[in-house]
């Protein structure tokens, strides 16, 4: 198989082919057989290249050029590898390298890293992020036709202008949604309340509806994020771990509360002390569905608390991150952000 490497500055392939910029980061999906168990494997081991090389026909999809900007399990993931990713799909597309992206990544922190880049990249050309939930030594191992039907998507003129996108497992998902819901199955990313905005079947890229209208927010500045704790609220909590993050001098807090974001008595004087020594606080929930909706259970208003809507606290923490470092900490225009789309 050919895999040839995409010119720059010359508009698309003379073949007609797109051409798709692989950047692979690491993840499962370049994971390895580790010899100490026969179900052990190490992710992170195998190259974009590889990655690309085990997948019969992908070179009929698109010229694909293969780069290389990490090899790290996705629980290792960091905003280091996010700034660079940027950078390096800003470039590509301003300089017109690449007609779309894939990002090789792992399953883990697929969701976070999907959703920062969908904040900060406002491109017409399609991203698209993918996995594998199974390393490439297994019997049955998921990367390759995860990567193809990827390459697939992203070659599709059907997925310009739809943001960020996450494809495993036939299903296309866009990052607002997009969330790793079992930490075995084939079948391990769903889209909490909106579900998946596409498929891939063998015959066609299709997407069932009109992209979501999206939040474009500045890149921070200075490749740096403010600190933003998520703190996960359970029966009988107490406030230590809110007095704590406001010592350490976070600038944000996220509640991954119970039910529609609610943190028991305790928790919620521990909030308040944290809202007057200037900390943005965010309510988000730990139950998956569902919206966490203004001045419902909690009184939102009088405390100057932020509602998630229908972000999960991972998601909502980048948010804060991301509005933070913008220097957006008015609680009126966070939680505009939030409730933005809707
Ligand atoms: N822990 C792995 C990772 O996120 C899991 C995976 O890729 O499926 O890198």
């Amino acid at each position: 198989m050919t895999v040839q490497p995409a010119s720059a500055g010359e508009g698309q392939a003379a073949a007609g082919l797109p051409r798709v910029l692989v950047l692979a980061t690491g993840g499962t999906i370049a994971g390895k057989a580790d010899p100490r168990s026969a179900i052990g494997y190490d992710a992170g081991s195998a190259t974009g290249q590889q990655l690309v090389e085990a997948v019969p026909g992908v070179d009929r999809l698109a010229h694909l050029q293969v780069e290389q900007i990490s090899n790290i399990p996705s629980q290792d993931m960091n905003h280091k590898v996010w700034f660079r990713l940027v950078e390096r799909i800003n470039t590509a597309f301003a300089r017109h390298e690449a007609d779309a992206v894939v990002i090789t990544h792992g399953t883990d922190t697929m969701e976070e890293t999907a959703f920062f880049l969908d904040t900060v990249l406002h491109h017409e050309q399609p991203v698209i992020l993918t996995g594998s939930m199974r390393p490439g030594s297994a019997i049955s191992a998921d990367g390759p036709a995860n990567l193809y039907e990827a390459v697939k998507v992203a070659a599709s003129p059907q997925a310009r202008g739809r943001g960020v996108l996450v494809v495993l497992n036939d299903t296309i998902h866009a990052a607002h949604w997009v969330s790793k819901a079992d930490s075995t199955a084939l079948q391990t990313f769903v889209s909490r309340n909106a579900g998946p905005v596409g498929i891939v079947d063998p015959a066609a890229v299709r997407f069932y509806g009109p992209a979501r209208v999206r939040l474009a927010l500045p890149l921070p500045a200075g490749e740096q994020l403010p600190a933003v704790d998520v703190i996960y609220a359970h029966a009988d909590m107490d406030g230590r771990q809110i007095d704590e993050s406001v010592r350490a001098g976070v600038k944000g807090l996220v509640i991954a509360g119970m039910g529609d974001g609610n943190v028991s008595a305790p928790a919620m004087q521990a909030l308040d002390r944290a809202v007057k020594a200037g900390l943005v606080i965010v309510r988000s929930s730990h139950v998956g569905d569902g919206f966490v909706n203004r001045n419902v259970e909690v009184d939102d208003d009088a405390h100057h608390f932020v509602a998630s809507y229908d972000l999960n606290p991972q998601k909502a923490r980048l948010l804060l991150q991301i509005l933070l470092a913008g220097g957006v900490q008015d609680v009126a225009a966070v939680q505009q952000a939030f409730a933005f789309g809707y």
